[in-house]
């Protein structure tokens, strides 16, 4: 099987063996530890010397672990929305009670740098800014560098979506001045799903102090007390994907976060110059195509539900399709985490046998 949605990821070999293990108290030495362990090394790849906590839960608690901790109802903050996760994370902040000014931009293309300067300057009562790094929904990366040195000249909060590119593409949450960023362990970590990982910065902490949204599940002020007394998480963590996460850190280590980040750009490249020869042509402007995901989109004559069946079940090879709007618009390649040039290969190859069935069988 090539499975190659943007998440979950496979996982290697190695890693999986470690996941096939006993259970031990969450409570206990063994566990303080691991998560110690695992901390340290998150630190090296979020690039930060602020805090991580690891918190048992998908990419979406994470983004709601960042709202909710910063922010209080009636705060207004600039949501900038290129895709269907910029909408969610928006959306997330409304339902706590945000006042959100949307700054959309069309799904396919990057965040303006200059729009959200005009935004910040118009408005100076937005607390926080929210986005996303990488929108998985369009195959698009923002340029975040550029994002986060506007806000920091308005020293506004900045709370980072970087569910599907924290590990896989480069993102300096330090030297940028993020405040809040939030991945996931199903993503570029190569692990299961179950765990968000998040940066806090000493400004979020403070915004944090004064922060007056509803939480208890998610409470940071929680999480840093049980990891700095006791090595612990608050709650029940999920030890399975702690145990695959630090096998999986440590292969990380062993590659470097440098050499990761260029593999990310080559597997990418690869698939897209791929799609490009097989006369498609590819969803988002390319000069903000991700790294981490390549959106598709769907040739005239072709169904992308029967092309993915088709990949499925004659090729072994399972895609994504479109999200929302682009249901039935595009199709999507995940080439995150454990991935290399051999499996875009794979993926191109069944394409090139696909693709005519797929159109001969909608048109015949
Ligand atoms: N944001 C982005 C950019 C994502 O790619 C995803 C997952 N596809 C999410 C948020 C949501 O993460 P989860 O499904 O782990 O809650």
């Amino acid at each position: 099987m090539q499975l190659r949605i943007p998440g979950p990821t496979p996982i290697p070999e190695e890693v999986l063996q470690k996941l096939n293990k006993q259970m031990i108290n969450h409570r206990g030495k063994e566990f303080a530890e691991l998560i110690h362990d695992v901390t340290r090394r998150l630190k090296d790849l979020f690039q930060t010397k602020g805090d991580v906590f690891i918190l048992t839960g998908s990419g979406t608690g994470g983004m709601e672990a960042a709202v909710v901790n910063t922010l209080s109802p009636g705060d207004r903050v600039l949501v900038v929305s290129n895709g269907f996760f910029g909408d969610r994370f928006g959306e997330l902040a409304e339902r706590f009670g945000a006042e959100v000014s949307w700054l959309r931009f069309e799904w396919g293309l990057a965040a303006d740098p200059e729009a959200i300067r005009q935004a910040l300057s118009q408005d100076n009562s937005i607390k926080a800014v929210l986005v996303t790094h990488n929108e998985t929904s369009t195959g698009v990366t923002n340029d975040l560098a550029s994002i986060a040195r506007v806000v920091r000249e308005f020293d506004k909060l900045l709370l980072v979506d970087a569910i599907s590119s924290l590990g896989s593409i480069d993102l300096p949450v330090d030297a940028w001045g993020c405040d809040v960023v939030v991945t996931a362990s199903q993503k570029g970590f190569m692990v299961p799903p179950g765990l968000a990982m998040v940066s806090v910065s000493d400004r979020a902490w403070q915004a944090h102090s004064r922060a007056r949204m509803p939480r208890y599940y998610w409470d940071f002020t929680l999480a840093k007390s049980f990891l700095e007394r006791r090595g612990q998480t608050p709650w029940t963590p999920a030890l399975t994907t702690f145990y695959g996460l630090i096998a999986a850190l440590k292969l990380m280590e062993e590659e470097g976060l440098p050499n990761i980040i260029a593999r990310h750009a080559r597997v990418a490249r690869r698939a897209r110059e791929g799609i490009k020869s097989l006369g498609l042509s590819l969803f988002p402007q390319e000069a903000f195509a991700s790294n981490t995901v390549t959106a598709v989109r769907a040739p005239d004559g072709i169904n992308v539900k029967e092309l993915l069946r088709i990949l499925r079940e004659e090729h072994g090879v399972i895609l994504a399709g479109g999200q929302e709007r682009l249901e039935g618009r595009i199709f999507r390649i995940g080439h995150l985490g454990y991935v290399e040039e051999a499996d875009i290969e794979e993926v191109l190859e069944a394409l090139r046998v696909a693709l005519p069935k797929a159109a001969s069988r909608v048109t015949g």
